[in-house]
């Protein structure tokens, strides 16, 4: 799960973490007294507008405005809030901009890029940092990645002061701006740990001119499996963020994940799920979504697993596959036959069951008057829905 800047910023704020406040807006008529309240609050008369979206990439997207009084912020903010943001992390259509925080501009000395997150090939959390953060991370990335110091953190042992003294030295860092860049790498890999980040992102971390630390930006995901243990964090999720059609799927407890093709896919288990995937690729077809509906496929979950596939107009074809382990497959065609002939389906569907009682429901889909076409083995399968496709 992610959440905007603002949102972000609180928590980091909680930890001690010195941030560059502002105040979040979803209503342009708040616009006014709230660059009127900024103005008053640090004691500034230059703003920066930004769009409050989940993707990065909104400075150079159009959606962070500098504005050097108070008439050219309200001005941005009027342009920002509202405004359809197309960033390299947006779909194609873009997001639309439903908030926006108002912020003082800062006279920024150097940008810093600063993450903290897990590293699976060695079982370590691990900080990344460079001397070259701000907008052009990707490209230093990309064309210089020895740029881009990394510090490991053993997470049975937590970060050791050394370690927040390199990390502090990976950013040049001298005098008493080395001993605030310790703090704050203590405080945020304790922040990190407490609330289950998957990764914490701070680009830039800046230099003020008055020689202050400060995280310009922040972002966060967070693990969605530890979410049960973070209420406060739950309540930060902005649903108008997410894919419409993936919000959905989770209330029904499917795990679905939308793709670009247009063979949909209903399966059990998500080893399974990325199997059948896999070899709708191998016989020239592209998946339309991933979709894992669990360990019980009953009527309920074929037809709120339908409902989800088909809500995507890309789709032309249905690959059913369901491995009948613990739940029977005989129970899994009755599912499927009954959830057909209700919902009235108007694209070709593949089935093919395997496992427990796979005879039986081989014998219930043939006698069955829904159209169905059957498949014996996961091959076969692939091959029918792809010649559907095509
Ligand atoms: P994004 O990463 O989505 O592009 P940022 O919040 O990092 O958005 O802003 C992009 C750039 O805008 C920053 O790298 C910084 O140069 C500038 N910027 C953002 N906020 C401020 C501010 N309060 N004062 C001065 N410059 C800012
Ligand atoms: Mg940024």
């Amino acid at each position: 799960m992610k959440i905007h800047e603002y949102q972000a910023k609180e928590i980091l704020k909680k930890y001690g973490i010195p941030i560059q406040d502002g105040i979040a807006i979803d209503d342009i008529n708040q616009a006014e007294a709230t660059i009127d309240q900024v103005a008053t609050d640090y004691n500034t008369n230059q703003f920066v507008i930004k769009a409050q979206i989940h993707a990065g990439g909104r400075g150079k997207g159009g959606g962070v405005k500098f504005s050097s009084s108070k008439e050219k912020a309200l001005e941005n903010a009027k342009n920002i809030l509202g405004m359809t943001l197309i960033t390299h992390q947006t779909t194609d259509e873009g997001q639309l901009v439903r908030k926006i925080m108002v912020a003082e501009a800062l006279d920024i000395e150097k940008e810093f890029y600063v993450a903290l997150t897990l590293d699976r090939s060695t079982g370590q959390n691990v900080f990344m940092i460079s001397t070259e953060g701000g907008v052009d991370i990707e490209e230093v990335a990309e064309k210089t990645p020895e740029k881009i110091k990394r510090i490991h953190i053993n997470p049975g042992q937590g970060i050791l002061p050394f370690q927040a003294r390199q990390c502090a030295y990976a950013l040049g860092l001298e005098g008493d701006l080395f001993k605030q860049g310790v703090k704050l790498f203590m405080k945020l890999y304790k922040c990190f740990v407490d609330i289950d980040a998957e990764i914490v992102e701070i680009n830039p971390l800046v230099i003020t001119e008055q020689g202050q630390l400060i995280a310009l930006d922040a972002k966060f995901n967070f693990d969605g499996n530890a979410l049960y243990r973070h209420k406060d964090i739950v309540e930060m999720r902005d649903e108008n963020e997410e894919d419409p059609t993936e919000v959905e799927a989770a209330k029904f407890n499917l795990n679905y994940i939308k793709l670009d093709g247009n063979v949909g896919c209903m399966v059990n288990g998500a080893g399974l799920a990325m199997g059948t995937m896999d070899i709708i690729k191998l016989k020239g077809g592209e998946p339309a979504n991933f979709l894992d509906v669990g360990g019980g496929a009953n009527v309920e979950t074929v037809k709120n697993g339908f409902r989800i596939i088909l809500s995507d107009k890309n789709v032309k074809a249905v690959l059913i596959n369901i491995f009948g382990g613990i739940v029977r497959c005989d129970r899994v065609a009755n599912g499927i036959i009954q959830a057909v002939s209700e919902l009235d389906l108007k694209v070709p569907i593949v089935v093919r069951l395997a496992g427990t009682n796979a005879d039986i429901a081989k014998e219930l889909l043939e006698k069955s008057d829904v159209s169905l076409i059957a498949a014996e083995t996961l091959e076969e399968a692939a091959e029918k829905v792809v010649a559907e496709v095509k």
